[in-house]
Order: C-alpha cells, then structure tokens, then sequence
C-alpha cells in the first residue's frame, strides 16, 4: 500500500512516496522549490535510479504538485505505473491548536480547523491548505490525512502552557504554548524504549530534537508535560537561526530603535539570530565547528551557548519531571554532531549521567551513549518524521 507523504512550505514542497504494506520501503523522495519565483527548482530521488533534475518556473503548487505526480508515474523516473497505486496521502501540519491531540482524516470540518489556525502559524498552515486542496483536485479519490506537529504536546498541563500575561490573551486568542516537533519526540521515545524493552508509561524520559530547528520535551509515562517551542517554533533553545528564548523587553527595545514592524521582527528572530546570528559565520554545525578549527571566536561562542542552552533545559525538565531515566539526542546534530554531545552530557554527573566518550563515537544510529553503570540512560535515536506520518495515515486509512 503506497503512501504519499507531503510536506508543503509556502514556496517548497517536500515529499516522499513509501510502500506501507509490510516492512515501510521509500519508493521516492524529493523537493520541489522556489514555487512562484521566476525560475524553480525540481530534485526527484527514485530509490534505485538515477536523481532527476528540472529547473523551470513553478507558478503556483498546483504545478508543483503535478510535477511530482508525473516524476512518480514517468516511463524513466517513475517508480509506480498510475496513480492509483497511491492508496492515500499523508499531510504534516504545523499547527493543529487545540483542536487536534493527534492525527485525522481530512474532512471540510478538518480543514475549516486547520484554516482557523492560519492566524496563529501564518507562516506555514497557509501552505498546507494549498497542499490538501490541490491533491483534492488532482487525486479526488485519494484518502488524505493531516499530522500535526502539534498534537503530542496536547497533553501539558496548564501550569506549563500558559504565559504570565494577562488570561484574556489566552481565553480570546489562544496565546499560549503550543509545542512543536511532536511527531519526531514521540517517535524516537518510543523508538528508545522498544529497543530497550521498557514500559514508556512507567519511564521519564528527555527528548533533544536538535537540528535546523531545535526543541526539548519532558515526557512523563509517554505523555509530553512540558516542551521548549512555545506558541511559535522560535522559543526555547538557541537554534541555527532562531533566537529561542529572549526577554520580550530587549525586542520591544530593538524593535524601538530600529523602528522594525512585526514582520521585520519575525525576519530578525526566525532568520538572521540564532547561532547564525552569534557567529555571523554560518548556521550549519559542521561549517560552524570548520569556522571554530581556523580560529573564529564567536562560532566557538556560538557552539558555547547552543549547548548550555541544552544543558539549562535537561536541568529544567529533570526538575519537572523529578528525576530522568532516559536522554535522547536526535535530528541532525543530535544523531551526528559528537562534540556538541559531549559538551552538553559532561556535568550531568548530578542527574546520575555517566557519559562513555568512546560509546558516543557514533553518528546517525541508534545506540546507547552512556556508560554500563550510568544510573540515567543516554541514547542517540535516529528520527523519521515522514515514517511516523506514513504510518498514522495508514493506521487511519485501512
Ligand atoms: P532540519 O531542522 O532542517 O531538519 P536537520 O535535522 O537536518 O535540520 O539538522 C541540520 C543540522 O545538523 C546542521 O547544523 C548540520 O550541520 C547538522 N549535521 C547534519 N549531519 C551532520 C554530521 N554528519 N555531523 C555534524 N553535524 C551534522
């Protein structure tokens, strides 16, 4: 049974086809980019063929959108023979509000939800709109469902969602934390505990979601009580070009001097902070720790507080949770970066953490990182976002 993942940006689309039927098989993956540019870009990865490139204007996502169709089906590239052989199509959307605490089929009630929380993730939910209701048009028969990254984070108490500014602001519109990164910090906790062969209900565990974006989240028994994203994904931890955390009153006072409007903002703190914005280097670890070898003093700083912020956050969450049994490092520096790892797990001793430097020689497995006697586990996971929505869609389809 061959599902359809999509992941659609206001300007990008991003997909994958895999075969659900037993063991999950990736058929494709690919991109679509610069959608409404004058010139847009195509990459289409056949499993076993050849990478296929196009470079044409893509107007809007409806062409996009039939690009990748016909890469799927083509004589050459394709790896199905029609379109019926896509049994459904699984959608990730960023925000789901508090309408969803997890995955559903796509029905208008759905989608006037999903439209509603436009006003508070403008930058994405828009998007996916135009995903769910071109695939409406070009595969009208076609099951679609919607994967909020949202949904897993549902279950935090109210102590740890809402902020101390005044509750209208809640009860009218719905600032409050919302979390994101759901579906990879469920994944990879339950990933951790099947290999270990622990009850997740009985087990608290601290997930490290750290790549371009970058989020922590305390889970008590399997269920998120508290994460590090906030009613956007630019709070909590310093990111590759997010600022995380800052006192509201140094942006109001930047935004004074500089006369910034809201979406200059938005641009600053989303863009051009984080540890990009540190180093004035880079916001990619590998090119930051190059910058750090030829001597550059603020991509070493920037590196410093990337993982003092983890550091601070683990402390926070083992507070929250009294006490830890497991802390997973996932995405893309959590699975590869080795120094980064080892700066944040030494001087976790008080949390019971014995960190093993040889074990954590490791990059993109899934392996335990501390040592035989370490009474808190550490472990790196490899996440799979696309995975976890392939499967709910089936689970949610068949
Ligand atoms: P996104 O949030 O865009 O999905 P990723 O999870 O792919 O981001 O993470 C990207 C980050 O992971 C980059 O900073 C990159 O340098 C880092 N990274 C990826 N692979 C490696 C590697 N092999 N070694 C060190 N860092 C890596």
């Amino acid at each position: 049974m061959n599902i359809l993942v999509l992941n659609c940006g206001s300007s990008s689309i991003k997909y994958q086809l895999l075969d659900m039927a037993q063991t999950p098989v990736l058929l494709a993956k690919g991109l679509v980019e610069k959608i409404g540019l004058p010139m847009g870009n195509f990459t289409h990865k056949p499993e076993g063929k050849e990478k296929w490139t196009i470079e044409q204007p893509i107007a809007d996502h409806t062409v996009g959108m039939d690009l990748i169709l016909k890469a799927l089906t083509d004589t050459n590239h394709g790896v199905i023979q029609s379109l019926d052989e896509i049994k459904a199509v699984g959608h990730r959307i960023a925000h789901g509000g508090e309408y969803f605490s997890h995955s559903v089929v796509i029905t208008p009630e759905v989608k006037e939800k999903i439209q509603a929380c436009c006003e508070i993730a403008p930058l994405h939910n828009p998007a996916h709109l135009k995903g769910i209701e071109t695939m409406e048009r070009l595969l009208p028969e076609v099951p679609q469902v919607a994967v909020f990254d949202t949904s897993f984070h549902q279950t935090l108490p109210e102590k740890a969602y809402i902020y101390g500014i005044p509750y209208e602001y809640y009860s009218e519109y719905k600032i409050r934390k919302y979390g994101f990164h759901g579906t990879s910090h469920k994944f990879v906790a339950e990933k951790a505990c099947q290999i270990l062969g622990w009850n997740i209900t009985k087990k608290k565990i601290i997930t490290c979601h750290l790549g371009n974006g970058a989020s922590i989240t305390a889970i008590n028994g399997g269920k998120s009580v508290d994460t590090s994203m906030g009613f956007t994904p630019v709070a909590g931890l310093v990111m590759g070009t997010r600022c995380g955390d800052i006192d509201s009153g140094a942006l109001l006072y930047i935004c004074d001097k500089k006369g910034l409007t809201p979406a200059e903002a938005v641009k600053l703190t989303n863009k051009e902070s984080g540890v990009f914005g540190i180093s004035g280097a880079s916001s990619d670890f590998r090119e930051l720790e190059a910058a750090v070898e030829n001597g550059n003093k603020r991509a070493e700083l920037a590196l410093d507080v990337f993982a003092y912020n983890v550091k601070k956050y683990i402390g926070a969450y083992a507070a929250v949770l009294n006490g830890v049994d497991l802390i997973i490092f996932t995405g893309g520096i959590g699975e590869n970066n080795i120094s980064v790892r080892k700066a944040i797990c030494n001087g976790l001793s008080y949390l019971g953490v014995n960190f093993d430097e040889k074990a954590n020689q490791v990059r993109g497995e899934d392996k335990i990182i501390s040592a035989p006697d370490s009474r808190t586990l550490l472990m790196t996971i490899t996440t799979d976002e696309e995975l976890v929505i392939a499967t709910d869609t089936l689970n949610l389809v068949k």
